[in-house]
């Protein structure tokens, strides 16, 4: 059989460049710019508010989501935004959402590195898409039965490869009653002390989520919120370091939403939110419209 050198290199040719135009038709447009509005109220720290998904939806409800996000008008310059999406739909969200929301994942792994961990997420692997936060100890973990031992390690594996933490700490209703928060939530933060460096400190938020308002509807009112992430701070003063304590931010969550927000973001020590239900809906929005301005 012959072969026709010239035909086969043009086929060859052609075969390259339609690859080639595949491959960029496959790239992801550019994500919509979204917009800041200015905000005359710095706050000491800035906001965080941060929407956790939890394990729902669908592909179509997500992009409907990410629709309704891009639409909802421009965020306070002093507030930054984060989605933690279920990790089948991060690449979805990270395609679509506007560039001033920023994407997380709800969980990841303690390997150190990418292998034979099956069922993990490596960090690095969430990095290398696009993400750049993610939750860690979430309250709904923990009872799956992730230790603060666990949490931390994972946490120093995320800081590490360069992901920003939200670490969740949160007493149950039997813990408050019996007048343990505080202990409570130092035997949860410990671990992770132990583990992080003051450096690795300044990428990590601590979300206070007490357990009992989680998805109950009870909210923890401003003066007890306020009063145990000032007893956070203390901790973390005493125990990291007071420039630490006087940096990190600290999130509160547990059935916030927008009618509620306002007064929760007034306080002193409380420097954003982790938002669950209404994190489905445009009261996201509301909530991150709360901050003092
Ligand atoms: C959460 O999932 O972290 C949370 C606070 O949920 P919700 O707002 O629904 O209570």
């Amino acid at each position: 059989m012959s072969v026709d050198l010239k035909s086969l290199s043009t086929g060859l040719l052609v075969g390259l460049a339609a690859g080639y135009l595949l491959s960029s038709a496959r790239s992801p447009p550019p994500r919509p710019p979204g917009s800041s509005a200015p905000n005359p109220s710095r706050g000491k720290r800035g906001y965080v508010v941060g929407g956790n998904w939890k394990c729902n939806g669908t592909a179509a409800s997500a992009a409907a989501l990410v629709e309704t996000l891009n639409g909802a008008g421009p965020i306070p310059e002093n507030v930054q935004v984060v989605v933690a999406v279920p990790s089948v739909h991060v690449p979805l969200v990270l395609g679509s959402l506007r560039s001033d929301i920023e994407v997380a994942a709800q969980d990841c792994g303690a390997n150190a590195k990418c292998g034979a961990f099956t069922g993990e997420i490596f960090a690095g692997q969430l990095l290398d898409l696009g993400v750049t936060w993610v939750v860690l100890g979430h309250s709904e973990r923990r009872a799956a039965g992730e230790s603060s031992a666990l949490v931390a390690d994972k946490c120093a594996v995320a800081v590490k490869e360069g992901l920003r933490v939200m670490l969740c700490v949160g007493e149950s209703l039997e813990e408050r009653e019996a007048g343990l928060t505080a202990q409570v939530v130092a035997s949860q933060l410990a671990p992770a002390a132990k583990k992080l460096s003051k450096a690795d400190w300044g990428k990590v938020v601590i979300a206070y989520e007490p357990v009992w308002a989680i998805g109950t509807g009870k909210t923890a009112t401003p003066d007890m919120a306020q009063e145990t992430h000032k007893e956070i701070r203390t901790w973390m003063s005493k125990n990291v370091g007071a420039d630490v304590a006087a940096s990190i931010q600290i999130q509160y969550g547990g059935s916030m939403k927008g009618a509620n927000a306002k007064g929760l973001l007034s306080k002193e020590d409380i420097d954003g939110g982790l938002i669950g239900g209404a994190s489905l809906t445009a009261d996201f929005f509301n909530v991150i419209n709360g901050v003092p301005m």
